[in-house]
């Protein structure tokens, strides 16, 4: 007979892997469902530095790496191989993927979120040539050079300072006169003798040869447009939620496509939870995503029990 597992974690980032851990000492027979590395957004981080409890700077992907271990310790299975549809039959899940399907009593959705683009000339062109959504990945490459950093989040305001150790000729631009970042960030980015900002400006068309030679920039109160020359191009404008793969099961979004979740992670469908950044949430930090990952193993455990008729609490 092929194994009913209770709790099926679709997604390795913070809130998956703390989920398994959670869902393992439970006592809930925990797979974790990942295609690529265990870490998600994380793994882009190059020092972590406000985990609580953490006082010396982590490297993302070693902190994943530790939340995998600590995972499988307690029980965990992690399966490689991309979720490719979730449906409930006869109260299981039957969740379908690249390496065949799998059945659980309850699932938990922490697919997380990937880097929304910019949509302008030349941005799909240069990819890989001058035009990066990972500083950490991408920036030695960039030492010394003209780097222009898009966006006015948290997400932006961290690689701009990055990037700031790398090169003293960074300009940084965001489509409003403020930005998002929260203020310890963006005071840390005006500071920066190394980054120019400039707020009110957009960037239009990316232009080049055999790699990325200059960005056109619009001005949005004056609409002027300028061409200033660059080497490289960081884009952090936000992300999309990873829920395409959700799209037969007729779970409840918000309008920005998130998952919309109670406070116990409970999605509008019995037994399906969401964790993390892939769920409708204010505010979207590994600390938060760990904290989410927690309360939905909690969740999957109890509504396990309820439905064999057992409680504890
Ligand atoms: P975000 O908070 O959604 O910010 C996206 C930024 O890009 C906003 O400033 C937005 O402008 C701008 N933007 C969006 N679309 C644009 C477009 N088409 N053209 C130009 N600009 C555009 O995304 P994020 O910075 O990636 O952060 C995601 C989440 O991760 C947040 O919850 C954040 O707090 C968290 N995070 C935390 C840390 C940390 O604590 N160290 C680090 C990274 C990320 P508007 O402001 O005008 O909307």
């Amino acid at each position: 007979m092929h194994q009913i597992y209770d709790f099926a974690v679709i997604g390795a980032g913070a809130a998956g892997l703390s989920a398994a851990q959670y869902g393992a000492r439970a006592n809930l027979n925990t797979i974790v469902i990942e295609e690529l590395a265990p870490g998600g957004q994380a793994l882009f981080i190059d020092k972590l530095e406000n985990y609580p409890g953490i006082l010396e700077p982590i490297n993302g992907l070693e902190l994943a790496e530790r939340m995998q271990r600590q995972a499988e310790q307690f029980g965990s299975s992690f399966f490689e191989a991309s979720a490719l549809s979730v449906r409930k039959e006869k109260g299981h899940f039957i969740i379908e993927t690249s390496a065949g399907p799998l059945e659980s009593l309850t699932v938990l959705i922490a697919t997380g979120a990937r880097h929304r683009r910019l949509d302008i000339p030349g941005e799909q062109e240069f990819v890989g040539k001058g035009v990066s959504y990972c500083a950490t990945c991408d920036g030695p490459f960039f030492k010394g050079k003209r780097i222009l950093v898009v966006g006015g989040g948290d997400s932006a305001c961290d690689e701009a300072i990055y990037l700031s150790k790398l090169s003293d000729k960074i300009v940084m631009i965001h489509r409003r006169d403020r930005f998002r970042a929260q203020k310890a960030l963006s005071s840390r980015v005006l500071s920066n003798p190394s980054i120019r900002v400039l707020f009110n400006t957009v960037a239009k068309e990316i232009k080049g040869d055999s790699k990325v030679r200059s960005v056109v920039l619009e001005n949005t109160v004056s609409h002027e447009l300028t061409e200033e020359p660059f080497d490289g191009i960081f884009i952090f404008v936000g992300s999309t939620p990873q829920t395409a793969f959700l799209k037969d099961i007729g779970v409840q979004f918000d309008e920005s496509g998130y998952i919309l979740t109670n406070p116990n992670m409970q999605t509008s469908i019995a037994g399906l939870f969401a964790a993390g950044d892939v769920r409708a949430t204010p505010f979207r930090q590994i600390v938060t995503a760990a904290a989410d990952g927690a309360i939905a193993a909690r969740s999957a455990s109890d509504y396990i029990d309820e439905q064999r008729g057992q409680t504890y609490r």
